[in-house]
């Protein structure tokens, strides 16, 4: 079975994100990066269905050359090969989709796995325009896969409930939290990752059809109010809870 992971390289949860000069995009100095945390769940599922039927597990990203740190860690994870489609330039998710699908429909893969959301921009697109492109179905936010003879069972996350939802392969999977329990990367995996392939491809010109205006961040949060220290204090803090937060 060929499974192909894609994944983002995103800021770390920890870091203080300042926005650029020109308004529009991230200031990367100081940005830490990290594996999106949705594709580590992608990638353990690669791996658990890799161990079920055996074949070959490749990671896929689209950046420059800095994504090639977080493909790294993939390799470290137990993915078998990299594949690093080279682009500086900034792309929107219409256009990222088209080049991811441009390349996997050259790969044939089996099955091809996304986290169900990027963590810097949170789009929650690309997966689902990917399998259009390709022509293949789509099954968003899953935590449970099961697949045999040929078809593949997935637990979806819905409102209020989980639904199960069966398909065949060639199949695209956007992966929910609580699908599995991500690896971390064992001392032999790391050492092992230092020789493993990240092979450049060039990537698809794609025009982008939604352009960034600019980016913001949210309002400062107003000091807290303290309106008194005892329980005299109540009839106000009931009053301004109803009045002023309008939150009872
Ligand atoms: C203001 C702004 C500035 C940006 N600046 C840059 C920039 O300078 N350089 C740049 O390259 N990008 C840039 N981007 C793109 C950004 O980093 C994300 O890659 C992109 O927005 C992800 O799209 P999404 O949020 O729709 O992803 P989602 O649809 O939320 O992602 C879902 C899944 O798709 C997969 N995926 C997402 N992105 C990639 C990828 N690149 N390669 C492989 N798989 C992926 C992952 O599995 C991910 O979990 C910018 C975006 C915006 C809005």
């Amino acid at each position: 079975m060929k499974l192909v992971v894609c994944i983002n390289h995103v800021p770390d949860t920890e870091t203080k994100v300042k926005i650029g000069t020109d308004g529009k995009t991230i200031d990367p100095s100081g940005v830490n990066y990290m594996l999106s945390p949705y594709d580590e769940f992608a990638i353990e599922a690669a791996l658990k269905l890799k161990e079920q039927f055996g074949g070959e597990t490749y990671a896929m990203s689209l950046g420059s050359d800095v994504h090639k740190e977080t493909l790294r860690k993939t390799l470290a994870m137990g993915i078998d090969k990299a594949i690093l489609l080279k682009d500086t330039a900034m792309r929107d998710s219409f256009s990222i989709a088209r080049a991811l699908a441009d390349e996997l429909k050259r790969m044939s893969p089996d099955c091809v796995l996304f986290g169900k959301q990027s963590i810097d921009y949170s789009g929650e697109q690309i997966p689902g325009l990917v399998a259009e492109f390709m022509g293949l179905p789509s099954v968003s936010v899953v935590v449970k896969i099961d697949a045999k003879d040929g078809k593949i069972t997935c637990e979806r996350e819905i409102e209020g409930g989980h639904e199960i939802v069966e398909t065949s392969f060639p199949v695209v999977i956007a992966a929910q939290k609580g699908l599995n329990e991500p690896r971390y990367p064992s001392l032999k995996g790391i050492m092992a990752a230092k020789t493993k392939p990240i092979e450049d491809r060039q990537p698809t010109a794609v025009p982008i059809v939604v352009e960034t205006i600019s980016i913001q961040k949210p309002a400062a949060k107003q000091p807290g109010k303290i309106v008194g220290t005892d329980t005299s204090a109540i009839p106000e803090l009931v009053r301004l809870l109803h009045e002023e937060a309008k939150v009872i």
